[in-house]
């Protein structure tokens, strides 16, 4: 359904942050637990004796963008030669409905207004490779229209496609003075999850890949890719299965929620040790802790884990607990991550087991809230 491909167009520093100098301190069954003082080893840091160890705080994800997606303009563009695509009320239909998407999604912190111009025959012809000149025409519509817009609203550039060759759905980009986004606009390829998806990139944000296991379950040589994570796995562009920014049709992950600062640092708990959690769905922003993360040393990366309980505007989200990592080196890139073949999520006494780092993530109850338990299996080093 989406056919979104292109890069990101704002990459954060990618820079490793453990700059910051503030410490958890572990203390008691935590501190004393083998896995702690292995994932103090990998860290480079030193164990500060038996009783207890000091580990600095590892970085959140990169705040990418402030909330100005606060006023939206949209132009449609089409050939002198065409009919309108459809009604620009249809068009309004599908802004209101991203604005519901964004409202919950942020929690209330986004709530754009949007202004829908009508259809606009362009004095060049349509053409979905020439984006500049696209968006030209579009901003000459909008400032001909005698709309007062603030200068920093978000533009969206509906381009009829038909009769074009273009193989992506649409585009979006973070840029001053305003964020752009181009939805190459169609009969029936084109609804409001395309514009939801391309407003997250106009945000800052990259893509949610699928990282999947090559391997049917129980094989011999799935047992053996479990042992490698890295060079084991296919991973499908933009293929999250639950999030807008791949090819699902719910809410951020929260590793993206944490980026838009939605939610707070302070919701995000991680597990260095043994450690029971209770996670809130991501969906609302009552509870107390929305994501559990855990450092894989392996690769210098975090596992992100979330427990979903799907609203309204999700559709083809499952309850269960889902795992992402967050890319350190790429930056805004995310990955969801696969359980097994045919499982995206896990339930009430299903596990996640990473072997080469010895993690093991239990749902031990799952009742509005789902109760983990994580543990480090002890590490030779
Ligand atoms: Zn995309």
């Amino acid at each position: 359904m989406d056919s979104n491909s292109e890069k990101p167009s704002a990459i954060p520093n990618p820079e490793k942050r453990i700059s910051r100098r503030a410490f958890i301190r572990l203390s008691g069954a935590a501190a004393a637990g083998a896995g702690a003082a292995y994932v103090a080893y990998k860290l480079g840091l030193k164990d500060h004796g038996t009783s207890s160890v000091q580990i600095p705080e590892i970085p959140l994800p990169e705040f990418v963008s402030p909330a100005k997606h606060q006023n939206i303009l949209v132009t449609l563009l089409k050939d002198s030669s065409s009919e309108e695509l459809y009604p620009k009320g249809k068009v309004e239909l599908m802004m209101e409905d991203a604005r519901n998407y964004y409202r919950e999604n942020s929690y209330g912190k986004i709530n754009f207004s949007s202004e829908v111009m009508d259809w606009q025959t362009t004095s060049i012809p349509i053409d979905p490779t020439n984006l500049e000149g696209m968006a030209q025409l579009g901003n000459e519509v909008a400032e001909s229209s005698g709309i007062e817009t603030k200068p920093d609203s978000t533009r969206i550039y509906f381009i009829d496609r038909r009769g074009k060759k273009v193989d992506v759905g649409g585009r979006g980009e973070k840029k001053e003075p305003f964020n752009r986004v181009w939805i190459f606009a169609e009969f029936d390829s084109t609804d409001a999850k395309q514009i939801r998806h391309e407003l997250g990139h106009s945000l800052g944000l990259g893509h949610v890949d699928f990282v999947s296991s090559k391997f049917v379950y129980g094989t011999p040589e799935f047992e053996q890719s479990l042992d490698d994570f890295t060079n084991n796995l296919s991973v499908d562009p933009a293929g999250g299965t639950a999030d807008i920014m791949g090819r699902g049709d719910g809410h951020f992950c929260v590793a993206n929620k944490v980026q838009m600062g939605w939610i707070k640092s302070d919701q995000i708990q991680t597990a260095l040790g043994n450690t029971s959690c209770e996670l809130d769905p991501v969906e609302n922003n009552r509870g107390k802790t929305l994501g559990l993360r855990i450092p894989k040393v392996d690769t210098g990366d975090f596992y992100y884990i979330e427990y979903r309980q799907p609203t309204e505007i999700e559709k083809n989200v499952d309850e269960g607990l889902y795992f992402y990592i967050w890319d350190e080196k790429l930056g805004s890139n995310v990955k969801q991550f696969y359980i097994r073949p045919g499982h995206r999520y896990i339930k009430v006494g299903d596990e996640f087991y990473d072997k080469i780092n010895g993690i093991r993530v239990k749902i031990v109850d799952q009742n509005g809230k789902a109760k983990l338990q994580v543990v480090f299996e002890p590490k030779k080093f």
